[in-house]
């Protein structure tokens, strides 16, 4: 009777520990989560049917003919970190997508001036950022890739077709990283007035990555920089940094600057010392200058962080639109 109790305390211990350990060693290692993600590859359709776009790459120097709606998802993937929440990446999405389609020449635009044949580079200096799946992929960890490419793709397929218009038209969908709590009007970074580009408060990118920071030059590293600008030494015999009165727009951005008595304007003064943007103010002692900068980039049309601030606030996409470009609809991608 002992030996069968023992035999069969011996099986239930083998029940309890033993066979749950030899199925798991069966099917392989468990993560003990959820299974990796993988690439939801379902081609995304758009309601404008079948739009496909010539794009120059400018790295392999190629001409590409590829669906509109996939290269979109390689100009989100290059312009707007993944990790942001999806209905921002829906804003940029819609955003990237009235750029390109303006640019079109199958849409009557003026395709990419630098490369015969192709509606657009992907040089970004030029026309827009674009990136391939392969360098996403390889620049997100491998846990979050396949989720972060996913979630382009939805941001992309969501919103398949929908474009920005003021007055019926396409509207040049500017956009900037972190405007610094106030967005900036269209001529008071570029000459022209654009009715639907204009300043606008934004608190919803307070506290992110760049909304204040701290830039610190030695006399000499100030002198270096900006002695391209100017024609007169920009420090005092002493060392000291020579700065003086700025002209600024309404928000704070600086149109000019006074170093060593000259004006230089401050897109230059950005430039010189790679600053984030130009809304700065600078505290100068005996030998050296501070800048504290406010937000990064020119600051005209939608906030990337604010837009992202703004998802996180369960704005959707129309919403997070509307607020950073005025008075525009959200319409489907013209016919011709
Ligand atoms: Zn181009
Ligand atoms: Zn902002």
């Amino acid at each position: 009777m002992k030996k069968v109790i023992t035999t069969l305390l011996l099986f239930l211990v083998f029940l309890i520990i033993g066979l749950p350990v030899l199925l798991t060693r069966a099917c392989g290692p468990s993560t003990g989560g959820t299974p990796p993600e993988v690439v939801d590859r379902d081609p995304i359709a758009s309601p404008a049917g079948e739009v496909t776009i010539n794009v120059f790459l400018h790295e392999s120097t190629e001409l590409v003919e590829m669906p509109l709606e996939e290269y979109l998802v390689g100009v989100v993937a290059a312009e707007m970190p993944a990790s942001f929440a999806v209905e921002a990446l829906k804003a940029q999405a819609v955003g990237a997508r009235t750029y390109t389609v303006n640019q079109m020449l199958s849409f009557g635009g003026k395709g990419c001036f630098k490369h015969a044949g192709a509606d657009i580079c992907t040089d970004s200096t030029h026309c827009q950022a674009w990136e391939s799946e392969e360098k996403s992929l390889g620049k997100w960890s491998s846990e979050e890739a396949a989720g972060y490419l996913n979630k382009i793709r939805t941001a992309v397929r969501d919103t398949a077709g929908k474009v920005i218009t003021h007055n019926g038209k396409l509207i040049d969908s500017l956009f900037h990283s972190n405007c610094g709590g106030h967005t900036e009007n269209s001529e008071d970074v570029w000459s022209a007035s654009l009715p639907y580009l204009r300043g606008i408060p934004c608190s919803y990118c307070a506290g992110s990555r760049w909304y204040e920071t701290k830039h610190e030059f030695s006399g000499v590293e100030f002198a270096d920089a900006i002695v391209p600008y100017v024609s007169a030494l920009p420090v005092s015999a002493a060392g000291r940094p020579l700065l003086a009165t700025a002209v600024r727009s309404d928000t704070g951005r600086i149109k000019s600057i006074l170093i060593a008595g000259e004006p230089v304007t401050g897109r230059d003064l950005r430039t010189a010392l790679a600053l984030p943007s130009t809304n700065v103010t600078w505290e100068v002692t005996d030998d050296k200058v501070v800048f504290m900068a406010k937000g990064y980039g020119h600051g005209v049309g939608m906030c990337q962080y604010g837009a992202d601030g703004m998802a996180t606030e369960n704005k959707t996409y129309e919403e997070i639109i509307h607020y950073y470009y005025t008075d525009v609809e959200v319409s489907d991608i013209p016919m011709n």
